[in-house]
């Protein structure tokens, strides 16, 4: 036991790990913070957290943190400690030069999930209106972009239907390519406790989950289906559903269009999508599907809670949009209990979507092309706004191997770790003339940057971060920033060195102006929510408490739209050469690739990533517990402990990607979703060999 001593006063804010949002009151005595308690006000949390969010704070004053601004002329060079005047000068002269000499598009910018919903909306701004053009994307783009996508298309708008309350009335819950007892856990209670009740469970996932073995074992069903099969199998449960005349007539022939569902019943009747051929492809067997199906068409509130086992595929908009068919034929939408819920990864990743992240969209999923929301955006900023949509982040790096993109701004996120293909990334890093990288650490991403601009941590500064229920909550200032300044801040005066001086005195004017240009957001404001405690929205004058449950009377589209989900196999195949298939996913104790979950004082943070493979596949290698091994793919190698279990099937392997010396991405390929460009991270052919270590 640590004895800290009583705290001197106390601030409430919100955890800045995952897309849970647990509120939390940081206890402090003058600027030093003591602890962090689960707040028991909190909506999205009711007193509980978990490990990370509790604990795992001490990254924020850790020694490997950068605190003055840096430039250097070339990646070659050492760093130059400099004034903010002089780094903020360089880089907006730069971004000028490339500009002036390659043309307006040759620059962009990625926001961060990591940052506020105030601090997205400035980069955006910043792109569009300093910059003058659309080259702005987020991490979402290699998580939850599929989701944008398919809920967008099927329901009108991107974004889960429910809140976290709502699990407590659901009475069949399945979960797809997600394990929130690791990567959401104060969720998993949740819904732990509801299987204690008597819920039912469905998982769908490659590897025997936590969540599995959570529920007894007449109540869970598991599909343990080969990476890469999510649209064969849930095509599969509708053909089930359909064929067998489970689906809801009267909720589709109100709330959808009745020919649309005729011709997608029409599609997933077909024999070609039958538990019996599915199961050739997935390897469930049939009457598990058929099973599964019937568990969720009739078994009551039924609920669907996904993770980047969905979205990262090739098929991972395909899957989004089978997912919402199914709901959609059954009825399970619009009230407590049931609905399609992602399970986003990152804290505000909900929120840098809305706050207008992407290429094509405005805040709000407005497109770009569309003249009204842009020219009240335009009126509104004085200046006027491009039509086209820009370049994304994989769209960004090709235009620079390509000698056409030469300049980026990053906020709070490190591509070359995060995102697929390293070679890739390195090689579009390294053929840009500026790389601005706004950070807490010299990360990765900062091996190719010319200017560093520290970063503050979520406990410096003042704004709102947005869960996976919609919920908009504060993040209140508990310290004042050891760098100088809030990310905002930084965001405001690169701006102005650009010549477009964007005027705000606090973080709160900048959710007025949300509100102002945002439908969903029109009645938010910091008064309402320090009165409230949060809002889900949207949240205006049609709904002035805000909405806990989407499309509750209609779905946001008008008609609820069944989309046809034909199953495609991934181009990345097994073979001789590389006979295993590869998915990953994350522990409880740590976070993404650990850049704050390892600059924390407890030992149990540094668990390393180890290989999980099936005794079987171990024992053809002469592979034993513990060993080190090779994994090879054909993109690259790292090495890593074997771990043996059948928790994952024979032919399939699994590994975490929290530490940088493991390089996971080293080996993911780059296919993508065909929809939007989402890296295929969840399914990669392999070999592992014996190894005598790194
Ligand atoms: Fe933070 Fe998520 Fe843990 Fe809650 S569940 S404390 S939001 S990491």
């Amino acid at each position: 036991v640590i004895e800290v001593g009583a705290p001197e006063h106390s601030v409430v804010t919100t955890c800045a790990y995952c897309g849970v949002g647990c509120a939390f009151k940081a206890e402090m005595r003058g600027e030093e913070l003591i602890r962090m308690v689960p707040y028991k006000d909190g909506e999205a949390n009711r007193g509980h957290s978990c490990v990370k969010g509790r604990f795992a704070w001490g990254y924020a004053t850790h020694r490997e943190r950068i605190l003055n601004p840096m430039i250097r002329s070339s990646i070659h060079e050492p760093w130059r400690e400099v004034s903010w005047d002089e780094a903020i000068n360089y880089a907006a002269s730069e971004f000028k030069r490339i500009q002036g000499q390659y043309g307006k598009n040759s620059v962009g910018g990625i926001t961060s999930s990591r940052c506020t919903n105030e601090e997205t909306f400035l980069v955006q701004k910043l792109i569009r209106a300093a910059f003058g053009n659309n080259n702005v994307d987020t991490c979402a783009r290699v998580c939850h972009s599929p989701t944008g996508y398919g809920l967008g298309q099927t329901y009108g708008t991107s974004a889960g239907t429910q809140n976290f309350d709502s699990v407590e009335e659901t009475d069949v819950a399945l979960i797809i390519g997600a394990n929130p007892a690791s990567a959401h856990p104060v969720f998993a209670s949740r819904l732990k406790k509801r299987l204690r009740q008597g819920a039912k469970l469905i998982v769908i996932d490659p590897r025997r989950t936590e969540m599995v073995k959570s529920a007894h074992i007449e109540a869970a069903q598991h599909l343990a289906l080969l990476p890469g099969t999510n649209v064969a199998v849930v095509t599969s449960l509708a053909h089930v559903i359909v064929t067998e005349g489970l689906y809801n007539e009267a909720f589709i022939r109100e709330r959808c269009n009745w020919e649309e569902f005729q011709h997608w019943a029409e599609f997933v009747a077909d024999q070609r999508h039958s538990p019996e051929e599915v199961s050739k492809v997935s390897g469930v067997p049939a009457q598990t599907i058929r099973d599964a199906a019937r568990l969720y068409a009739t078994g009551g509130n039924a609920s669907i809670y996904y993770g980047l086992g969905v979205t990262e595929h090739s098929q991972g908009s395909t899957t989004v949009m089978a997912i919402a068919n199914l709901a959609m034929c059954t009825g399970n939408l619009g009230r407590p209990g049931v609905g399609v819920n992602p399970l986003r990864g990152q804290n505000n990743v909900q929120g840098a979507c809305d706050m207008g992240s992407f290429p094509h969209e405005l805040a709000g999923y407005r497109h770009i092309s569309l003249d009204e929301p842009r020219q009240l955006f335009e009126m509104d900023w004085g200046v006027s706004l491009d039509k086209e949509p820009g370049l994304r982040i994989p769209n960004m790096l090709d235009a620079a191997v390509d000698g056409t993109f030469k300049g980026i701004y990053i906020q709070g996120e490190d591509i070359l770790q995060s995102d697929p293909d390293t070679k890739h990334v390195s090689a579009g890093l390294e053929a840009m003339e500026c790389v601005v990288v706004q950070d807490l650490f010299l990360n990765e991403t900062a091996r190719f940057a010319h200017v560093f601009l520290p970063g503050s941590t979520f406990l410096e500064k003042d704004g709102t971060f947005t869960n996976a229920e919609r919920r908009i909550q504060r993040v209140r200032k508990v310290m004042s920033p050891k760098n100088g300044y809030g990310d905002w801040e930084i965001t405001l005066m690169l701006s102005k060195a650009l010549g477009y001086e964007m005027q705000y005195d606090h973080p709160s004017q900048i959710m007025d102006e949300i509100a102002r240009l945002t439908p969903g957001f029109a009645n938010v404001s910091y008064e309402m929510l320090d009165e409230r405690g949060s809002v889900q929205w949207p949240c205006n004058d049609k709904a002035p408490e805000g909405s806990p449950i989407m499309h509750v009377n209609g779905f946001v589209r008008g008609k609820g739209k069944f989309i046809i989900t034909e199953y495609v196999a991934t181009d990345e195949r097994t073979g001789p050469r590389f006979p295993l298939l590869l998915t990953t996913g994350r522990i409880l104790s740590q976070y993404n690739v650990g850049a704050q979950t390892r600059r924390t004082e407890n030992s149990m943070w540094h668990a390393e990533d180890v290989l999980e493979i099936h005794p079987h596949d171990a024992e053809q290698r002469g592979v034993r517990d513990g060993d080190w091994i090779k994994l090879r793919s054909r993109a690259g190698e790292t090495t890593l402990r074997a771990q043996i279990t059948d928790r994952v099937s024979p032919g399939v392997v699994y590994t975490t990607f929290h530490h940088p010396d493991t390089q996971a991405n080293v080996i993911t390929t780059d296919f993508s979703d065909w929809a939007t460009n989402c890296p295929e991270y969840k399914v990669t052919a392999v070999q592992v060999t014996p190894s005598n270590g790194p």
